[in-house]
This record gives C-alpha cells, structure tokens and sequence, in this order.
C-alpha cells in the first residue's frame, strides 16, 4: 500500500511552518477506519487498515510524509492572538487521489512549537466526535474535512477530568488554509508572503480566479462561506467556537469541537462551556460569518489596492453585500426545507413565520413532519409546539406554495436523523470505557440522515428530559 504525496504548501510557501515529527504512540490501536471514503480517495481498505494503527497514530509514517505544523494566527472569541498554529497538529503532506490533491493532517499527535501551554495530544471522546459529527456533516450535504481514521494511542493524558486514554484523529482536507492564516502574515507585515498565500489558495481552490486576484480571492470564500453557514442553519448546526483560525478558505466547515445539533428551537442556544457571552449562539452565527469575513478583507488590504483608502472602499462594498447575500442563501435553504414551488416575494416571511410557530419546538422534528402534513397528515407536526394555533394558520397559507412533487422533496431536504447530544454523549462514553458498539450503530444511523425513520426510531428522537441542559467542551 502506498499513499501518493505531495507537498506543495511547504514547496511553495516557505516560511510558513515548521517542520515537527509525531509522537510516536507507544500502543497503537485502531478505533475506527473510514472504508467509504478511503475508497472514494482510491485506496483499497483492506490494505489500508493494515497500516492504519502505526500511520494515523504517529507510530511510523506513511512513506512519502513530510508532516510539518502550520502557522496560523486568529481572533479567538474577538481577542487577537498572533501566533496559534498547529500546536497539536502535523500535516503529513497531501494526498494526490482519483479526487484531487486533499491535506492528511494528523491531530492529537503530540507538541509542536506552536503548543505553548498545552500537551498536544487529544482523548479519545472529542476524537471519535470529531468523526462522528463529520461523517454525518459530510452525509447531509455539508462541505466538511473528512475523518479518515481514529487510533488509540495507548497513552493516557490528563484532562480536568482526570486520565483518558489518547487518540489521534487522521483528517482530509481540501485543505487547512483558514482566515487565521492570512491574519498571520498581515499582522506581521509580511506582504510578501501574503502574497505567496493568496497565490497559492487561488491556484488551489479557485483556480478561475489570476494569481494575484485578493478581491476576488475574498469574494469566492465569502461566496462559499455564506452557503455553508446557511446549510448549517438550515441543520440547527451549532459550530461552537467560530473563530477565524476555524474558518477555512476552502468553505469546508473544520475543527469540530464543542459543536452541537440543536433540539428545541431557541435561537439563542449555546453549548459551548466556554461562550459565556453566547458570542457563537446559534442565531449569531451569520452575524460572525460576516464579522471573520471583515478580518480576512483587513488582511487582504495590502493586496487589493495599492492605494490602501481605495482598498479599504474596495473592502467595504463587499463587505456591505454580505448581509443580504446570505439571506438569499438562507432563504434557498428554506424554501428547499419548506418544500416551497419556485420563488414567491412572501417566501422570506412564510420561512420567518415557521421559524416564529416552532419556537420551543424540537427543529428537526419540526421540519421532518413537514412531508407528513403535506400529504395532509398535519397531527404529528402541531403535536411538537405548545400552542397550535400560529402553526395551523401557517399551514394554510403553506398549502397554497407546495411544490407538486413536495412530500418526496420534503424527505429528501429534512433528515430524520441527527446526531442527537444524548447518543453522541452516550456512544462516546461507552468508546472511552472500551465499548464501541454504540459508537458504531450511531455512526450507521447519522450516515443515512435522510432515511425513512421507521425501525430506528431510537435515533429520531430529542434528548430524554432527564438529560438536562447540554453543556460542551473544547481544546479537549
Ligand atoms: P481549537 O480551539 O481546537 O481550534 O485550537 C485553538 C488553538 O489551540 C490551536 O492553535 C491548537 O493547535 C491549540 N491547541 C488546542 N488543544 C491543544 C493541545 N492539547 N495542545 C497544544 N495545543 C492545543
Ligand atoms: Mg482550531
């Protein structure tokens, strides 16, 4: 088995991170291996879990890796810090496939000099999130870095928990460029290298786009980001700490932390322990989508205009832009998951009224039941709200807006299943003791979203009462 690399990053971008090994795991075990996707990047399966344990825990490298760890820098929570970078990270190299040219990034696999404080080495649980949430991010239709394989390592590692046992997470990206990148370099006035970067991210991921095309650079990543944000809400996605080293240029969502799936629709839900202010609630998220996007402009100044007012005016215009074009991105998202025919001009407040009838009310639940009233069975959907009322003069102007195929269109747009925060909390409990079975069948499940429910109803269903208010953590 041979994985094909190439490093074109470290070729092409000198000066932009360090070259740092793995640790080598001193027990490796495979936990989990991602035979669909490695298929789909044409490596045979078989083969590659032969190897799996020692390449994607540090153990021993795949031949033909390079790892190196990325310099980024990023606002985390709003403050600025100028040098984070992959402080328990290493990217092996990139993986030139029938697919096209993806990163392999090792996680959890041990201090770099970017770690400062921390042990560079992640536990098992938020490994295994990592996948899970991926997998099924990737299983309804959301740009997202893949998992490609957890392993244990065999260590223990010290969390305010107590002992865990370690992981590493092997991860594909199309790539780890993030707006905390560029932020590195135009904080440090490198323009230079700022310009190399944005060469090279053009090349990359808008290859339509010349060389030295910044403002065009800028509006293909907000163009991307502006989609993936709206199919987040569209999901009740809550990404948890969007901070501007997790926003990637590729569009892809990355960095699975505290992230979580909202059950009733509040739009001020936070999971995140750490987001006391609930500056990444729910409801916020379009807001610092627009917010990291003004950071990357900033960085992206010294190559717009050489004449910095005229970049900064350049800058603004398409900053102003963004608000309204996500609400057009948002409100396809909506009219796909209202199951709406065409475009109306009342269909933002058609959306708008549903969101206002289903507060309280389990999101998912609500939009799944949407086929089920279509066909005219409306029970099981006002059955979910507290107050029918609103939602019953809603469905009557609905009616009158369904697409004719909308039943079969409604499945297709509104998972049934989820991840949902008990069985996710549940699967990755059992993994941490040594049980994987939970882990498996919920894996199963959140990678067939849109399946019809019946015979698996346990994985339709919202957190039991007793399972308390959901509270997540990062940097775990
Ligand atoms: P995150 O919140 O996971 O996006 O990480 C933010 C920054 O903290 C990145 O620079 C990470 O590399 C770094 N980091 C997170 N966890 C650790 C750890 N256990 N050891 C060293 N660095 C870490
Ligand atoms: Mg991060």
């Amino acid at each position: 088995m041979t994985l094909i690399f190439d490093h074109s990053y470290a070729r092409d971008l000198p000066g932009t991170y360090l070259r740092e090994r793995p640790d080598p795991a001193p027990a490796p075990r495979l936990l989990a291996l991602n035979e669909a996707l490695a298929r789909d990047l044409g490596l045979d399966p078989g083969d590659l879990g032969r190897h799996a344990a020692e390449w994607f825990s540090g153990a021993a490298l795949p031949p033909g890796a390079e790892p190196i760890a990325l310099a980024y820098a990023g606002h985390q929570f709003g403050g600025f810090s100028a040098q984070l970078g992959d402080g328990r990270a290493h990217l092996l190299g990139e993986m030139l496939t029938p697919k096209g040219r993806f990163d392999l990034q090792l996680k959890g696999s041990g201090r770099t000099a970017f770690s400062r404080g921390g042990d560079g080495k992640a536990a098992v649980g938020p490994m295994l999130r990592e996948y899970l949430i991926s997998e099924a991010m990737a299983a309804l239709g959301v740009p997202t870095t893949r998992a490609l394989a957890v392993v244990a390592t065999g260590e223990e590692i010290w969390r305010d928990t107590g002992k865990l046992p370690g992981a590493v997470l092997a991860r594909v990206a199309a790539s780890h460029i993030r707006v905390g990148t560029f932020q590195f370099f135009a904080a440090r006035g490198e323009v230079d290298q700022l310009r190399r970067l944005t060469a090279y991210t053009i090349a990359r991921h808008y290859p339509d786009l010349a060389a030295d095309d910044a403002l065009g650079l800028f509006d293909a990543v907000a163009d991307r980001q502006i989609r993936l944000i709206a199919q987040w809400m569209g999901l009740g996605f809550l990404h948890g700490v969007m901070n501007t080293d997790n926003m990637a240029l590729s569009g892809e969502t990355i960095d699975y932390g505290p992230c979580a799936f909202m059950e009733a629709y509040a739009p001020g839900t936070v999971f995140s322990s750490i987001d006391r202010q609930g500056r990444y609630a729910y409801a916020n998220q379009p807001l610092i989508l627009g917010w990291n996007l003004a950071r990357l402009a900033e960085a992206l100044l010294p190559l717009i205009d050489a004449d910095q007012t005229r970049a900064v005016d350049l800058a603004n215009a398409q900053l102003e832009s963004i608000a309204p074009a996500y609400r057009v991105a948002w409100l396809s998202v909506m009219r796909a998951k209202l199951g709406l025919a065409g475009a109306d001009p009342q269909d933002g407040a058609l959306a708008d009224d549903f969101l206002a009838a289903i507060a309280g009310a389990d999101w998912t639940l609500s939009f799944r039941a949407l086929a089920a009233a279509a066909e005219g069975r409306d029970a099981d959907l006002l059955s979910l709200v507290a107050d029918p009322g609103p939602l019953t003069a809603w469905l009557a102007r609905w009616q009158s807006r369904l697409a004719p195929d909308a039943p079969a269109a409604l499945r297709r747009a509104n998972p049934a299943v989820i991840p949902r925060n008990h069985l996710v909390e549940a699967a990755l409990s059992a993994a941490t003791e040594g049980d994987l079975a939970p882990f498996e069948a919920l894996l199963d499940a959140v990678r067939a979203p849109f399946d019809p429910e019946a015979g698996r109803e346990a994985f339709t269903r919202p957190a039991p009462k007793d399972f308390g208010p959901y509270v997540t953590f990062c940097g775990t």
